[in-house]
């Protein structure tokens, strides 16, 4: 690999990653780690980092880069109501990354991982054309308390933690043609660039909504609007999401007209929040909301409601509706 052997970089990183935890019998160095799963149900993610498709070497740090790759997973996780334990990860580096790139990769990496309580117990490293982060997380789940997409049913309320938009804000901002030194500068500026470059993952908050019992559950990574998409079609259900009702991020309220973007559009469509959207029995909804303000400080919104039948409707200020476009980041069209 590049400038450095792969013996070198497996030392290096085995510095920087601390491998004793909880159920770790066997962490780097080894054929493969040795952990000792529990009597809980796993839950098993993996997402891939591509160069030129998910980010940009030139714009991103890699510390941010290390630390997004794994709380994309951990959201993941989180979304099925489960807790994040152990971590693969796998790199492909071109000839072009120095070695203290790669060790600042790392550190976000860890960073995210002590953050999120887990240990990175492995991986692998390849030469590559282009730079390549594959992530796995495994996580674990109390039997009976995992929460999937398929679970909605009408008449359940459709609720979403945070606000949205500040991620889509964040990537528009950072990839403006001409940089507004003013909007970087501000704290409204730098909240959305952090909302993009460092995602909080809603770990704590999806585990209360299983307690609480969501019926359904999607990290919101492609758009509000897909996402319900997808739950909708999972559960065979059909939602109406009531638009003033949506939480936009205040920070892109803000910085909005700056920027010369719909802030509900960016809501809806904009994606890489990685807020929870869940569907709660009426009833529960109450409750819920007090919960996550008192153990995470964390807003629970209820925006709209599921409905028998299919299709997504979006309901006006004077209560007329019309169609839920769900026209969202588009993985495979983004350059
Ligand atoms: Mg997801």
């Amino acid at each position: 690999v590049a400038g450095f052997t792969e013996e070198e970089l497996v030392s290096a990183l085995r510095t920087i990653l601390n491998e004793d935890a909880v159920g770790v019998r066997l962490g780097l160095g080894d054929d493969a780690a040795l952990v000792d799963p529990g009597s809980h149900l796993m839950v098993l993610t993996s997402d891939l980092l591509v160069e030129g498709v998910h980010f940009q070497r030139e714009t991103t740090s890699p510390h941010d880069l290390g630390y997004k790759s794994l709380a994309v997973n951990v959201s993941d996780v989180a979304a099925m109501g489960g807790s994040p334990r152990y971590a693969l990860v796998s790199l492909g580096i071109p000839q072009s990354v120095e070695m203290a790139w790669v060790v600042e990769l790392y550190a976000g990496l860890r960073d995210a991982a002590s953050e999120y309580a887990m240990t990175i117990v492995g991986g692998d490293t390849s030469r590559s054309d282009s730079i390549l982060i594959s992530v796995a997380v495994a996580g674990e789940v109390a039997e009976g308390l995992a929460v999937t997409r398929s679970g909605a049913r009408p008449g359940d309320r459709v609720v979403v933690t945070g606000a949205l938009g500040a991620a889509a804000g964040g990537l528009r901002l950072a990839s403006a043609p001409k940089i507004d030194v003013a909007a970087v500068a501000s704290s409204s500026g730098r909240e959305l660039l952090a909302a993009h470059a460092r995602p909080q993952a809603r770990v704590g908050e999806g585990q209360t909504l299983a307690r609480e019992g969501a019926t359904a559950m999607i990290d919101v990574s492609d758009g509000l609007a897909v996402d319900l998409g997808h739950l909708c079609r999972e559960s065979k259900v059909g939602a109406s999401i009531v638009l003033a009702d949506v939480p936009i991020a205040p920070s892109l309220a803000e910085l909005a007209s700056t920027l010369g973007v719909d802030p509900l559009e960016l809501a809806l469509g904009g994606g890489e929040d990685y807020e929870l959207l869940a569907t709660l029995p009426p009833m529960a909804v109450p409750l819920t909301v007090q919960l996550l303000k008192d153990r995470f400080g964390t807003a629970l919104t209820d925006i709209g409601e599921v409905r028998s039948g299919e299709g997504m409707l979006a309901v006006e200020d004077d209560g007329s509706e019309r169609p839920l476009e769900a026209e969202g980041w588009d993985h495979f069209g983004r350059t």
